[in-house]
């Protein structure tokens, strides 16, 4: 990090008084949102919008973290084509800001695809020969066959760096992403009301912002604080209230906290985090909820498969849709049969794959 970045941070930090934290938006008013706060809305696992507040010491806090963790990945040499949710999400403007903190070019996008959908997207990385990606996993995929169908292959392109953000993915499909641009691959994770809870290292795995964030989980089942280790729906405080669960708040997000050894091949001490997608996108098994990202680990196991991959979770199990460049493997019943009973045998869910040539995927999962 340059030394009047890090400067700047300090003097954010001074100017901060000790917040409410980011568990949740702090007392009205009279009634009314608090000054100084910033709105944004998230969805329930049944689909309905709920308003979200926070306040600007969470906000400026957030974006510090998510600055110190860009100065890892960027340079202020780079140029950044921001494809993130701005509309009633806290992601787009907290990675704008964050980058600009880094000093680097920001080119802001966004998801609408209507003002610039994807063709003119990668004609903006063309253009100004962007050197850094921030967009969900999908998208990454997307914008990489739009790319190679359009002569200018990714692999060839300006693009060193995909960050990816809004969408649980796991280890392998990362790695399949970053090899189809020919690039280092890493992810964010946040939730709808706390933009930034955890930070990729130098092995990509993700630390808790734990100076600023307690991270339990709880099991889905009994409702119960689960053991280090354990899978479960994320609880979230702030790092300096009372005692553990107490003051938590229930993202509805299922993860696991810690990894098996206690401690990350970096040496950080802060818990390592592994999203895995919405508890309600989950399936009940009698070993525990199992989640798109298990069938992800599964699937992308197979070399031949291309990044894509869609999910729909239904009773007891998944219909899913993987890509292959080769139009042959893509008629294979062989190779689809072969993957379901990987699956079943080993996720105990019933599952349903298909495989589909990549250029037919767009309408296969249409
Ligand atoms: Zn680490």
């Amino acid at each position: 990090m340059s030394e009047p970045a890090a400067r700047l941070y300090e003097r954010f930090l001074e100017l901060l008084t000790p917040g409410p934290g980011p568990a949740g938006p702090p007392p009205p008013r009279d009634g009314r949102a608090p000054a100084r706060a910033r709105y944004g809305e998230r969805l329930d696992g049944a689909g309905r919008s709920h308003p979200v507040l926070i306040t600007r010491d969470e906000w400026i806090l957030d974006q510090i973290d998510l600055a110190r963790s860009f100065d890892q990945l960027l340079t202020a040499d780079d140029v950044v084509v921001v494809a993130a949710p701005y509309e009633l999400s806290f992601t787009g403007a907290g990675v704008d800001r964050a980058i600009e903190l880094i000093g680097a070019s920001v080119i802001s996008v966004g998801t609408s695809n209507t003002i610039c959908p994807m063709p003119r997207l990668l004609a903006l990385i063309k253009e100004y020969e962007a050197t850094a990606l921030v967009c969900s996993p999908s998208l990454a995929t997307e914008l990489a066959v739009l790319a190679r169908a359009s002569q200018q292959p990714p692999d060839h392109a300006s693009v060193r760096s995909v960050i990816c953000v809004g969408e649980a993915c796991s280890r392998e499909r990362l790695d399949r992403i970053g090899a189809a641009w020919g690039a280092r691959a890493r992810t964010l994770y946040g939730t709808a009301s706390t933009p930034t809870v955890a930070v990729p290292c130098a092995y990509g795995a993700l630390h808790v912002c734990d100076h600023r964030l307690r991270a339990s989980v709880r099991d889905v089942r009994s409702g119960r604080t689960a053991p280090d280790g354990a899978r479960g729906e994320l609880l979230l405080a702030p790092a300096d209230t009372g005692p553990p669960g107490g003051g938590s708040r229930a993202t509805g997000e299922l993860v696991e906290l810690g990894p098996a050894d206690g401690r990350c091949a970096c040496g950080a001490k802060s818990t390592v985090l592994t999203p895995l997608g919405r508890v309600s996108e989950a399936v009940a098994t009698r070993s525990g909820p199992v989640c798109a990202v298990d069938v992800e680990r599964v699937v992308f196991d197979r070399a031949d498969l291309a990044p894509h991959f869609a999910c729909a979770v239904r009773e007891g199990g998944f219909d899913v849709t993987c890509a292959v460049t080769d139009g042959v493997t893509a008629r294979d019943g062989a190779a689809q049969r072969s993957l379901e009973k990987r699956i079943r045998a080993e996720l105990d869910v019933d599952v349903e794959v298909r495989i589909v040539a990549v250029h037919d995927w767009n309408t296969a999962v249409s």
